[in-house]
């Protein structure tokens, strides 16, 4: 095999490693697509959980204020009994108006509290049923996700192997070259000679190397592009 023959050997074994690569990227959008649809349904039940909780707080003090001021109408109502005089009794009997009013207030407000409540107990149940059909939606997806990773990352195994015996074909030296050429981006470094100009910038070679090229076995840098270039005899 020649140099040229082992090097675009190689560069096959490269192009298939890219693709691979490519193919297992092109997966973590869909992860991603996936994991955020899920986690704004888990804010929302994070947001009405918090509204809940600090409503049901509230709740619980208003539940205690009644009790505690139905007792002190119970204290009055005591008072108001055991009075001697006349002014006594107006008195007691106004304290305990006045306590009677004050319940009367919390007990409207603690049952629009109540109101309140079911409603956003109801978005926050609302919300934890959107969790669970998003999840058993997402279920198919996401293991389609993950059989395509495991064939990809498989694959990608075998394709490293092959590569690595393919590389020891290639001469030291020009492997060197090669693998300072290649990168993330540029993953094409060999190419064909179209006629008398390179293969991927299409820039004639300069006459003085011309005919070392078309010998059909040098490999030329292309001043313009970066890539290898060499004559497809
Ligand atoms: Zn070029």
């Amino acid at each position: 095999m020649s140099d040229i023959q082992s090097l675009l050997a190689l560069q096959s074994d490269d192009l298939a490693i890219h693709e691979l690569e490519t193919k297992l990227a092109a997966l973590e959008p869909r992860i991603r697509e996936l994991d955020a649809r899920k986690q704004r349904i888990l804010d929302t039940i994070e947001r009405q959980s918090a509204l809940v909780a600090a409503e049901e707080k509230k709740q619980a003090f208003l539940r205690d204020k009644i009790q505690e001021h139905r007792q002190l109408i119970e204290r009055n109502q005591a008072q108001l009994d055991a009075v001697k005089t006349m002014r006594q009794a107006t008195a007691a009997a106004a304290q305990m108006e006045q306590a009677k009013k004050i319940v009367a207030g919390e007990e409207s407000d603690l049952l629009s509290l109540n109101r309140k409540l079911e409603e956003m107990r109801g978005a926050l149940n609302g919300a934890k049923a959107d969790l669970a059909a998003c999840e058993e939606e997402q279920a198919t997806a996401r293991s389609e996700v993950a059989a395509e990773r495991a064939t990809y990352e498989g694959e990608l195994k075998a394709a490293v192997a092959k590569r690595a015996v393919a590389a020891k074909e290639v001469p030291s030296a020009l492997l060197n070259r090669y693998d300072r050429i290649r990168n993330k981006k540029r993953v094409h470094v060999v190419v064909a000679l179209n006629s008398l100009s390179c293969g991927a910038c299409d820039t004639a070679i300069p006459m003085q190397r011309r005919h070392e090229m078309m010998s059909g076995t040098a490999i030329e840098l292309c001043e313009v592009c970066g890539v290898l270039m060499y004559h497809a005899v």
